[in-house]
């Protein structure tokens, strides 16, 4: 789950980060008075959505006065902002964040993630700040700093003074970045995240270190545990579709294309959108109905894709192991009988009881397409949309 810069801000200020002062508002005269309270001359307007690159498209804006801050949210609020992070169709203006307007120094990218391989958190951190760290490692692959923290003893002093002695801070900064270092990562660990990024951190003209930008993002299946972090969750930043699904316990990812997936397993469905690729399609979605595919499963799954208005071909991709085949088709044939399904359903079964599961397909009298191998399913999925078929081949609701 992600959170709002100003919620990451607030949450790391509680470990010790300091961050400039900012106040939270929801319309343009909010903003303003919101300005007037935290004082100052300058201000910088920030956009709360849930993606970086704000400032290159118009999210973040500096202000001198009332009157540009309000102009500054005029062209925010109701507005939908699209960075290289939202997707083509972007995140929804709701709030603004009002900040003082800092003088910057120096900008650092700092960023606490999990690095798979160690098994261990992970620092990274670059005197070259203000980039995303994705072209900071195209363009200044050798400012990169990493640091393995070894979860038994947490970060410890000398490794974040290492840190700071390697991205060239004055020394007079230490005890400030050793503070702001292992705050991060005692948030990090004690509040289950999967990812803190604080870029840009800055070394002001007054030789203090701030967070000028927060990203939090955290382990869902932890959430349980962390209730206020719980309720931080915004929905209007969130595709709908995967909001639907997280409501059911399904785990779906929308995608660009047309060919609708409903497969148990992650990895079969992963390889389910590699093989509709290689047949020339494009995958919808991303879906696993994990492993127990119960008719009302199967059924929620078929609402879940359908309600997505791309979807042109929907393929079912199920290998039985501790499930049936048989029970599965059933779950197909009742869940087809319930939900409106007005495209091409090709279903292909694999495993236990697979006989029985196509007998029960083939009896149903729906138009289902089957097929035996993933390869075919995936070709006959393609086919089924590219050739515009006839009305008597596609799905009607037969509810
Ligand atoms: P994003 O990463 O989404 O573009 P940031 O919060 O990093 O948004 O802001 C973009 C840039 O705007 C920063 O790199 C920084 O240079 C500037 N900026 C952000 N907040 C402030 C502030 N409070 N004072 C001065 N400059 C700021
Ligand atoms: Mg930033």
């Amino acid at each position: 789950m992600d959170i709002h810069e100003y919620q990451a801000k607030e949450l790391l200020s509680n470990f010790g980060i300091a961050v400039p002062p900012g106040a939270l508002a929801y319309s343009p005269e909010q903003a303003a008075y919101r300005a007037r309270e935290l004082g100052g001359d300058t201000w910088v307007v920030k956009a709360q959505v849930h993606a970086g690159g704000r400032g290159k498209v118009g999210g973040v804006k500096v202000c001198k006065s009332d009157q540009e801050i309000q102009d500054a949210c005029e062209n925010m609020f109701g507005r939908k902002l699209v960075t290289h992070q939202t997707g083509p169709e972007g995140k929804g203006i709701y709030r603004v964040y009002v900040e003082s307007g800092v003088q910057i120094d120096r900008e650092i990218y700092l960023g606490f993630v999990l690095d798979r391989t160690s098994q261990r958190v992970m620092i990274v951190a670059s005197g070259e700040g203000g980039m995303e760290i994705e072209d900071i490692s195209e363009n200044e692959p050798d400012s990169i700093v990493r640091a393995i923290v070894e979860p038994a003893v947490g970060l410890q002093e000398f490794q974040a003074r290492e840190i700071a002695f390697a991205l060239g801070l004055d020394p007079a900064l230490n005890a400030q970045m050793v503070r702001t270092l292992q705050g991060c990562y005692r948030a990090f660990t004690e509040l289950d995240a999967t990812m803190v990024e604080i870029n840009p951190l800055v070394v002001t003209g007054d030789s203090r270190i701030l967070a000028l930008d927060a990203k939090m993002t955290f382990d869902d299946n932890a959430l349980f545990r962390h209730p206020q972090i719980s309720e931080l969750r915004d929905k209007s930043q969130e595709d709908p579709r995967e909001s639907r699904a997280a409501d059911r316990g399904l785990s779906y990812v929308g995608l660009e294309g047309n060919i609708g997936c409903i497969v148990n397993g992650a990895g079969l469905a992963m390889a389910t959108m590699d093989t509709i690729k290689l047949a020339g399609g494009e995958p919808a979605n991303f879906l696993d109905i994990g492993g127990g595919a119960t008719p009302e499963r199967v059924a929620k799954a078929f609402r879940l894709v359908m309600s997505d208005n791309n979807v042109q071909a929907v393929l079912v991709n199920i290998f039985a192991g501790i499930n049936r085949c048989d029970w599965v088709a059933e779950g197909v044939v009742s869940a087809l009988k319930e939900v409106q399904v007005d495209v091409p359903v090709i279903v292909r079964l694999a495993g236990t009881n697979v006989d029985e599961g196509q007998k029960i397909l083939a009896k149903s009298g729906l138009p289902i397409i089957r097929a035996n191998t993933l390869m075919e399913a995936a070709e006959r999925a393609v086919g089924a949309w590219q050739q515009d078929l006839t009305q008597d081949t596609r799905m009607r609701a037969v509810k």
